[in-house]
């Protein structure tokens, strides 16, 4: 039995000091009714809690962790820069560094701005289509969560899905009748929405490979509707890649499905733990931004020291071995057979999900290719499942909208671990039926 008596203490007292105890809504293990580990540290695949209980940890930090936690060079990286001075407001060269190592893996990026998180990534690549253009309105789709900003807090996924808030209180109706709303995976209900208002729509913003809504794969002729529509009524084609990129394949979702968008949002990796993110896409629309354009768009932090060390030490060690995103991709195979069979040992129906070292599961015997099918899954399943996973010492994201992902520390061993204790997690959710 696990004992969280310290994390219970803990998260009571922040409770008196932050909204729901926290600092991002997820992290409250709201959906799945329990109280949350306080983390005391992590290295390489695992993580560890203030009450000492050791975990394998397939939420690495959302999406940065590929090279696991406090990899040796990042560490002695980011002791070394700290030494030196942790901010200067002033361009260095960490940040040349950074760009030229990004454009070399994106090369539809030719120019691009570092910014602190991928909210501002999106919403600053918005706001370029948008100056650009000259028009105001913009199509996402519903599950895909691209930020916070009030733009794009409208039929989002991810934390808002978990907690039932697809439109925000506070974003103003105004902003909101500006984003076009459209199902995932929908080329029919897109291409009709293009030929009627194509000429009105500055930009089309997707994630490429859906991660917010539990992990959703796009069909190809989705992304290439989305292509060829924005190129015939000169809108701007935004991926945010904040999840998928270095993930799906190294090169992200645009190189794995051979789609070029004008602009993509970064993040996540890219800071390697540190905040950090980015929006770039093609030159005549990055040389728009201030101070070379008239769209305006800044950061005291951007580009700061540390998170740039923090990045661009993650990126050498993804790019430097061309077989590592290839090896955590194969990893998470193994895995994701491993929780196929055994659910079908446990007589449980499953929807298992994999791009590259992201992968995720659904209690449903349909396969879910937009937000209405995540949604109809069964999350009371999932929360069985879920609790099962973390007394057994798997740490996973606490939601099935959330996506999990594998790092290059996950060893065998602890793949083999993980497969083992799915194997009871299902049998859990098999009984739990049974007595509901
Ligand atoms: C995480 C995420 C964001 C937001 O990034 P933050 O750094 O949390 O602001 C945007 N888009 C996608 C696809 C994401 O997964």
């Amino acid at each position: 039995m696990l004992t969280l008596t310290h994390s219970q203490a803990a998260f009571k007292d922040a409770q008196s000091l932050m909204p729901g105890g926290v600092n991002s809504p997820v992290r409250s293990y709201g959906r799945v009714r329990c109280t949350p580990p306080f983390i005391a540290s992590a290295k390489g695949s695992s993580i560890t809690d203030i009450d000492g209980n050791t975990y394998i940890d397939y939420v690495g930090s959302w999406g940065p962790m590929i090279a696991g936690h406090a990899h040796p060079r990042v560490v002695k990286a980011l002791q070394e820069a700290a030494a030196r001075g942790t901010s200067y407001g002033a361009p260095t060269l960490l940040e040349s560094e950074i760009a030229r190592l990004i454009k070399s893996i994106y090369p539809s990026i030719e120019k691009l701005r570092m910014v602190n998180s991928g909210t501002e990534a999106t919403m600053s690549a918005l706001r370029v289509a948008r100056g650009f253009t000259g028009r105001d309105k913009i199509i996402k789709f519903q599950g895909c969560y691209h930020g916070h900003a009030d733009s794009l807090l409208v039929s989002a996924g991810s934390g808002a899905a978990t907690f039932g808030q697809p439109d925000s209180p506070g974003v103003p109706a105004a902003t909101a009748a500006d984003t076009i709303t459209l199902p995932y995976n929908d080329s029919k209900s897109f291409n009709r929405i293009m030929d009627g208002f194509g000429n009105d729509i500055a930009a089309v913003i997707v994630e490429p490979v859906a991660g917010n809504m539990g992990l959703v794969l796009p069909e190809e002729s989705f992304l290439q509707a989305l292509r060829s529509q924005t190129q015939a009524h000169g809108a701007i084609l935004i991926f945010d890649e904040v999840m998928c990129g270095f993930r799906t394949a190294l090169h992200g979702a645009q190189a794995y499905y051979g789609i070029t968008p004008d602009m993509t949002c970064l993040g996540k990796i890219i800071g390697g733990g540190l905040p950090a993110a980015a929006y770039g896409g093609k030159a005549y629309l990055m040389d728009c931004v201030s101070p070379a354009g008239p769209i305006y768009q800044a950061g005291t932090l951007s580009g700061n020291p540390l998170a740039m060390t923090a990045g661009i030490e993650t990126l050498r060690i993804i790019t430097e071995d061309p077989s590592y995103t290839v090896r955590v991709t194969a990893h998470t195979t193994t895995l994701t057979e491993g929780l196929r069979q055994k659910a079908a040992e446990a007589g449980v129906a499953v929807c298992v999900h994999q791009s590259g070292s992201m992968f995720s599961l659904f209690f449903t015997d349909k396969d879910v290719k937009n937000f209405a099918d995540s949604s109809a899954a069964d999350q009371d399943a999932f929360a069985v499942y879920f609790q099962s996973m973390l007394e057994q010492g798997i740490y996973l994201p606490p939601s099935q909208f959330e996506t999990c992902f594998v790092s290059g520390a996950h060893t065998d061993d602890d793949i083999r671990r993980t497969i083992e204790a799915a194997g009871t997690a299902f049998a859990a959710v098999a009984s739990y039926r049974q007595s509901r």
